[in-house]
């Protein structure tokens, strides 16, 4: 059993301490944003870990205030749905478990 799980929003892994503790080093803004702690958006259930050096080019910075995100493992797939009302201040969320938001 892993105590790791993934950001749903950036794909991060990180530790269930790291994210309580600190959240997600990308995407705590919009988390507090939306009024929601970091382990809701998070899941224990993800695919894929690829290390990311430059991941200047995801698709997360176009609306993240930062130009890079932070270097690390990131998961390619992650399983769970963000809280609505994340959903709802990133109007062009995708989720990353390869469903559609209809
Ligand atoms: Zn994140």
């Amino acid at each position: 059993m892993s105590s790791e799980r993934a950001c749903m929003l950036c794909g991060i892994v990180l530790t269930t301490n790291d994210f309580s503790n600190d959240g997600c080093p990308n995407c705590q803004g919009i988390f507090e944003e939306a009024g929601v702690s970091a382990i809701e958006c998070t899941s224990p259930s993800f695919e894929g870990l690829v290390g990311m050096c430059k991941p200047s080019k995801s698709w997360v910075a176009k609306w993240l205030s930062v130009d890079q995100n932070i270097p690390g493992m990131y998961a390619v797939k992650v399983d769970g749905r963000l809280p609505v009302e994340v959903v709802e201040v990133l109007p062009f969320y995708k989720p990353r478990d390869g469903s559609q938001v209809e």
